[in-house]
């Protein structure tokens, strides 16, 4: 079970679990030595990145997010057009200055090390972290989990049950679909009420609205903001951004052919404006992921374009139906592309979406459920092979892919009255048991697929 701010995070392209986690990790480890009072004889902090962090990390920005992180920026505390200038005066100067003045020495080539053959038991994201005082003694040494969606966890949470023991004070206990079906229908309610009860357990439901309302504003102006830029993303594959052309041939096109292909049209230009502007080290919202951040804000953008009479309070009610599919995959499962290949990214954000447009275009609650399997059931095996380790082929027009079949599986369980064969829980299972028998190269390591199948030029 997740709450809205666990779910739909402020993050830094291109990767919530390679570099909004690692980030995370790294910022934690300061404040541990912080609150041990170790700070001050620190003279040098190694950091070891092992399995799918040291094999793609360097694609998906991991070594400046950990930089970042060191220095004590959190994802939501930096602005994207800063993250040069400070990895740059890092790399410059050789030296990082941890939180709030202790300067230590850098080295890239022996203070971040790729352990690419390394892969620690808990999760494949796993990295260390050693401080040394003055005389190279060790003083201390962490390891943290990147779980995917921008969860990171120590040694010691990762051992202990941390979805049962976070949320053990909400007042309704949803480990299911099932639970989640039969919650709301014995309260009477849709999943989005629902939800909104939990929530409301620990805010008051008008701060629940407005960061609700903010959630979409961000995630708006990311598309904004992906639409307004041209060029190719960095990385060095040279992928032109495309986002801001097509958006221009839509605003200009209005041919009966560009009618009628406008809808399809309009959902690639908004999911592709998002994960552009991730590949290209933006900031975006996690949904749940990074990776897979582009489709619930087209279909979001669908709803408001499309659906007579969409409104404000439509949204919230599809980021809360959201949220407790996802929250349903994470506890169930995973969102981590890592752990279970993209299935567990844009898949689940396709079951997301798919269960909040249905929630707003007046489906029940089966109806709702069935719309998140069926968003699931067609993306099950679905694999994690980035070109280069970059999240860019692919992830951007994957995006696209994710959103429009949102839209047909919301549509398709609209068709039904929610009575429906395979139920959401068992295709939950099926994509956990299907990521756990996935080979690791098809698992954010580029090992395999079209990562080794096309030639980077
Ligand atoms: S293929 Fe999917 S899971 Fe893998 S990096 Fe791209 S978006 Fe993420």
């Amino acid at each position: 079970m997740l709450t809205i701010a666990e779910l739909f995070k402020t993050g830094l392209g291109p990767s919530s679990s390679h570099t909004t986690g690692p980030m995370k990790a790294a910022f934690r480890f300061v404040q541990y030595l912080t609150e041990n009072d170790m700070l001050a004889g620190v003279a040098r902090i190694e950091t070891q990145l092992f399995g799918s962090l040291a094999l793609t990390g360097i694609g998906h920005h991991t070594p400046r997010a950990v930089l970042l992180g060191l220095s004590g920026f959190e994802p939501h505390t930096i602005q994207p057009a800063q993250v040069d200038q400070v990895v740059t005066a890092i790399a410059d100067s050789g030296f990082i200055t941890l939180p709030p003045a202790q300067k230590i020495a850098f080295s890239r080539a022996h203070d971040l090390l790729f352990e690419t053959g390394v892969h620690l038991p808990y999760h494949s994201n796993a990295m260390m972290f050693l401080a040394f005082d003055a005389d190279r003694n060790e003083l201390t040494r962490r390891i943290y989990y990147s779980i995917g969606g921008g969860f990171v966890l120590d040694e010691v949470e990762a051992g202990r049950n941390q979805q049962t023991e976070a949320h053990a004070d909400l007042p309704f206990q949803i480990t299911s679909a099932a639970d989640l079906l039969f919650l709301a229908n014995q309260q009477g309610v849709s999943i989005a009420e629902l939800v909104m009860m939990n929530e409301c357990s620990k805010a008051k439901q008008v701060e629940i609205e407005a960061q609700l309302d903010s959630i979409w504003q961000q995630m708006s102006a990311c598309i904004d903001h992906g639409i307004s830029r041209t060029g190719v993303l960095p990385g060095g594959l040279d992928v032109p951004r495309r986002a801001a052309d097509l958006a221009r041939r839509l605003n200009n096109d209005s041919s009966d052919a560009a009618v009628k292909a406008e809808r399809s049209d309009w959902l690639n230009l908004w999911a592709m404006a998002v994960n552009e502007e991730n590949a290209s080290g933006g900031r975006v919202i996690t949904a749940p992921t990074n990776g897979a951040a582009g489709v619930l804000p087209a279909v979001i953008k669908y709803y408001l374009s499309f659906v007579e009479n969409a409104d404000p309070a439509g949204v919230r009610t599809f980021l809360l139906t959201a949220t407790a599919i996802g929250g349903l995959y994470k506890r169930n499962a995973s969102i981590s592309g890592a752990e279970v290949g993209c299935q567990g990214e844009v898949g689940v954000a396709c079951s997301m979406a798919a269960a909040g447009l249905a929630a707003i275009l007046g489906g029940s609650n089966e109806q709702i459920e069935n719309a998140a399997e069926i968003g699931m059931e067609h993306n099950l095996g679905m694999t994690c092979d980035p070109i280069g380790g970059l999240v860019q082929i692919p992830c951007i027009e994957r995006n696209a892919f994710g959103a429009a079949m949102a839209v047909q599986a919301a549509r398709l369980a609209m068709l039904g009255d929610g009575t429906h064969f395979v139920s959401l829980d068992k295709v939950i299972q099926t994509m956990r048991e299907t990521g756990r028998d996935m080979s690791r190269k098809y698992k954010e390591t580029s090992e395999g697929g079209l990562a080794v199948n096309v030639v980077e030029c």
